[in-house]
């Protein structure tokens, strides 16, 4: 599976972009759009999002929690990778390359060695998601 994918439609969404096209993903990516398409079908077929032909793909909840714990990973990988001395831009390129390699043992290492750390070396919230998603639940309540 390719998390950036997941990654990037959750970036998109937080932008105000609900259904993200294969172009939007071939542009950062660096990959072809068929590829791109490719790769955006087997998400929906995972159920983490629908494909909608011609338009793109949208991330369901499920998509999203999942998108959260991504972004959560990617941002402390760049942590790691900033204390070895790696610009923060760098370090993201580094984190993006790897993410999808990393195991739940060391993510969980990684949180504990950086649970004093709010912020990841480009500023933003390493956990933020969390905190809005508590915001999303209870906007449904209402
Ligand atoms: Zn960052």
């Amino acid at each position: 599976m390719r998390e950036v994918y997941i990654r990037l439609a959750y970036k998109a969404l937080k932008e105000g972009i609900e259904i993200v096209g294969p172009s939007y993903f071939s542009n950062k990516l660096g990959v072809s759009k068929p590829t791109a398409q490719e790769a955006l079908i087997k998400l929906a077929e995972k159920n983490y999002g629908d494909y909608i032909p011609k338009k793109g793909f949208k991330l369901n909840r499920e998509g999203i929690e999942k998108a959260k714990e991504i972004t959560m990973k990617h941002r402390l990988m760049e942590c790691l990778f900033y204390e070895l001395g790696m610009s923060p831009e760098v370090a993201c390129q580094e984190a993006t390359r790897l993410e999808e390699h990393v195991s739940t043992e060391l993510v969980t290492q990684l949180r504990l060695f950086f649970s004093d750390r709010k912020l990841c070396p480009c500023g933003n919230k390493i956990e933020e998601e969390f905190e809005d998603l508590e915001v999303e639940e209870l906007e449904e309540g209402l």
